[in-house]
């Protein structure tokens, strides 16, 4: 399982140590299924460049981003697409250190978005920017998926809870595209997956171990 996984993973340890491997000229036509059969799903944060990371090169890969790299409605739509119509058969999932997603919760965003001054004033005091209410409530997005535990500072330095908050989530988004079941992970149509938590300091990846805790309130 993770067939091409292990040589993203020596690229990267090349990337992290100052070398470029991915080729930013257009490579001319290619096909439109990627080369390397591989999608990855990683968050939108700005200091990730997911080719970069990787070691691929334009033509290789599905690159699917959004806020936290979180496996929502339309991640599912997307990696269902890859694989029955265009062939990619291992997925790459990158959460990485230092993530929005761990300095908020969905009822504190909403409840800030809709007007409450307390709301207002924690996302202003966790973003260092005055956070300001639309007085507005909506029905979509029905959820912002905000990692699951305490809360901490916007872009704090990696700790232990950081990084077990981020497998956690890892793991929960590993486990809704295990059991998706337009998601084939048996017989001779099936895809793995394998979960990394990216530092954004140093540029290394690491794995998540598979199954494990997925969280708790607690
Ligand atoms: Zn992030």
């Amino acid at each position: 399982m993770g067939k091409m996984t292990d040589q993203y993973l020596a690229n990267n340890r090349k990337y992290a140590g100052g070398e470029a491997l991915h080729k930013a000229a257009h490579p001319g036509k290619q096909p439109i299924n990627p080369a390397k059969h591989v999608a990855v799903l990683a968050c939108m944060d700005a200091r990730i460049d997911v080719e970069d990371l990787l070691g691929l090169q334009t033509g290789d890969a599905h690159i699917i981003r959004n806020a936290g790299g979180v496996v929502n409605d339309d991640a599912i739509r997307c990696l269902i697409i890859s694989h029955h119509l265009l062939d990619t058969n291992e997925i790459i999932l990158i959460h990485h250190t230092r993530c929005g997603m761990l300095a908020f919760t969905d009822d504190l965003l909403k409840a800030g978005l809709e007007g409450d001054p307390a709301a207002e004033k924690l996302l202003g005091q966790a973003t260092h920017r005055a956070f300001k209410s639309c007085e507005k409530c909506a029905s979509t997005p029905s959820q912002f998926h905000a990692f699951r535990g305490a809360i901490e500072p916007l872009d704090a330095a990696p700790t232990a809870k950081q990084i077990e908050r981020l497998r956690w989530d890892v793991r929960r988004s590993m486990s809704a595209i295990l059991n998706h079941p337009w998601i084939p992970t048996s017989g001779p149509d099936a895809v793995s997956v394998r979960g990394f938590i990216y530092d954004v300091d140093t540029g290394k990846l690491d794995e998540v171990s598979y199954p494990g805790s997925m969280g708790s309130i607690s």
